[in-house]
């Protein structure tokens, strides 16, 4: 998949570096240096070792100034920037990018598909976050997975997803990723178009949880595979992604690696269709190839 070329969104909202497990690193900036000073300081072997450490620092300035400078600022550098950024392996800022430009392509799908039909899209913003944050749904962990609240109209995504993904789920590839974004911005356009406010209306009426209230849950999220399908089937001509030959096959192995029963059968073991609320990884996989061969809003409109 090339992206290079497509449109960055600008409905992003990067609240890496926010969450309650980074709040303490705010302000710290020295911490590090200070740490190791006093850690020297009020340790016996460190204060033995304190006075070869300042000659050696001496003589490193006397001999190699520029060297010492230089290495001095990247230490301060280092540790300055660091409160204010996402920590090391949460969320890359070239997966924040890529998830940017997944959503412009799904902007631009999906407002010219809208205009065909005569309606006017109005995108989803997507919030972009490590650890955890707050939605109008609720507080956002990232246990949860990336999720849409129709309260807010935004998409919660915690780039650490992306390499569980890769890692639990055997479901690596940057193809498998925009499959979680298309389907999350599925859910939108089931929002847009009021399926989702009825959807949550019958469930309420038959009971939260029962069976029949599951059956609809799991028609809610196959249609949002068959939405992320039309936008897989379109992002070449209607907006500027390119797809690679293995992509399809990267997304349809995505769609079964988060299939119902392949996360039950993993989590436990045993298979419990009356609990499915997101659909068995083949019925996602064919609402995926549905969308995606059938490419029209449409095409998602029956079945579900
Ligand atoms: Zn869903």
């Amino acid at each position: 998949m090339k992206i290079d070329r497509q449109r960055r969104s600008s409905n992003v909202e990067d609240r890496r570096g926010q969450g309650p497990s980074y709040a303490r690193g705010r302000g710290g900036g020295n911490s590090l240096l200070v740490n190791l000073a006093m850690g020297l300081l009020f340790s016996r072997a460190g204060r033995r070792l304190l006075i070869p450490l300042i000659l050696i620092a001496i003589a490193g300035f006397v001999f190699f100034p520029d060297q010492m400078r230089g290495l001095l600022a990247s230490v301060q550098g280092g540790q300055g920037a660091a409160p204010m950024s996402a920590p090391r392996g949460a969320a890359s800022d070239k997966e924040v990018d890529f998830s940017t430009a997944v959503l412009g392509s799904t902007e631009d799908v999906w407002g010219k598909l809208f205009a065909k039909a005569g309606r006017t899209y109005h995108p989803a913003a997507m919030v972009i976050y490590s650890g955890g944050t707050r939605s109008a749904c609720g507080s956002a962990r990232a246990a949860m997975g990336p999720f849409y609240c129709p309260g807010d109209k935004k998409v919660y995504l915690d780039v650490s997803f992306f390499t569980q993904m890769a890692r639990q789920m055997d479901a690596p590839g940057d193809f498998a990723q925009s499959y979680v974004i298309a389907h999350e911005i599925g859910h939108h356009v089931q929002d847009e178009f009021g399926i989702l406010a009825s959807a949550h209306k019958r469930q309420s009426a038959l009971g939260r949880g029962s069976a029949k209230a599951n059956a609809i849950q799991v028609q809610v999220e196959l249609q949002a595979d068959c939405l992320a399908g039309v936008w897989a089937g379109q992002a070449q001509t209607l907006s500027s992604v390119t797809l690679d030959a293995g992509d399809m096959k990267e997304a349809i192995k995505a769609a079964y690696a988060v299939g119902d029963d392949t996360l039950q059968r993993k989590a436990r073991g045993v298979v419990v269709p009356e609990s499915f609320t997101h659909g068995s990884a083949r019925a996602r996989m064919r609402a995926f190839t549905q969308g995606f061969e059938g490419k029209t809003i449409a095409s998602c409109t029956s079945g579900f």
